[in-house]
């Protein structure tokens, strides 16, 4: 088949996809080891069989749903390519309005930074780029997480960034930062959400949180202030209908400058405040 052809082929596949050109263009990507520039470039140059055979196998497992990052094994993410694997949530757009609200409230000089529940790193090394002298810690209670994030900063060269097990704060005992950032589970637990697309293919402990969604971002909140210099900064991503309950638990818990971001769709996103007086 030419690259036209089997990309026509594949987009016909995925049914089920709301991106099916686009996964169909990333797959043989990855198959070919070549940029998108190129498919729009040599829409006529002929797969050899190996790569032929390559792409069948990728697109009958995207057909069958699962997330062309797990098919692929990478996920773009700010400024670069992140390994990921099934142990951990698969890197969103949406969390670079994190890291972007994170950036604006970071010194460029000598911070402290932890990014809790890191996963592959992304938030943690997207912050380790930007700061150079910032020192990063990235924590994931996933013995495989922490392994992956590692691997990823190796291969992004990043040596201001560490990463540790731990169960939110439980392995930072006595430690404080200038800014802690997470992107945690959020979903509520009985979501019909959890049922339909990409999704379905992530661990469940990356993505719900108790019956309301709200549990670990409870937990997160009312430890943070132990955790945080004077001035530090909290910021949250959180579900679209959470932001009025997690600016609340902030205010009571003594933060200030509180504010919501909204993502790519409108939609409120990130929450985040400022502890004045660190208890
Ligand atoms: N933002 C993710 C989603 O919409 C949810 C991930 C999370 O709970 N942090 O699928």
């Amino acid at each position: 088949m030419q690259i036209q052809q089997a990309l026509q082929w594949a987009a016909g596949q995925f049914t089920h996809s709301d991106t099916a050109a686009l996964d169909a263009r990333v797959l043989l990507c990855a198959v070919l080891e070549q940029t998108q520039t190129y498919l729009y470039t040599w829409p006529d140059k002929l797969l050899s069989e190996a790569q032929q055979q390559r792409f069948n196998q990728m697109v009958e497992q995207r057909a069958q749903g699962r997330p062309v990052a797990y098919i692929t094994g990478s996920r773009d993410f700010w400024t670069f390519t992140l390994n990921v694997s099934d142990a951990t949530l698969i890197p969103r757009p949406d969390t670079e309005i994190l890291v972007e609200e994170a950036l604006r409230r970071l010194p460029d000089g000598p911070s402290a930074i932890c990014d809790l529940g890191t996963g592959t790193g992304a938030i943690a090394l997207a912050l380790a780029s930007e700061r150079s002298a910032a020192q990063v810690t990235g924590v994931d209670f996933q013995p495989e997480a922490v392994m992956l994030a590692t691997a990823n900063a190796a291969a992004l060269n990043l040596t201001n960034v560490r990463f540790i097990q731990s169960s939110w704060f439980d392995s930072l005992a006595g430690q404080q930062f200038d800014l802690i950032a997470s992107n945690p589970p959020y979903v509520e637990q009985d979501s019909e959400y959890l049922q339909q697309g990409d999704v379905r293919f992530e661990p469940d402990s990356a993505l719900t949180s108790g019956a309301d969604g709200l549990d670990d971002i409870r937990l997160i909140i009312s430890s943070a202030p132990a955790h945080l210099l004077p001035g530090g900064w909290l910021l949250l991503e959180h579900g679209y209908a959470q932001d009025h309950a997690i600016r609340e638990l902030l205010e009571q818990r003594g933060f200030s400058q509180i504010t919501t971001a909204r993502d790519l769709a409108g939609q409120p996103r990130v929450t985040m405040g400022q502890l004045d007086n660190p208890s």
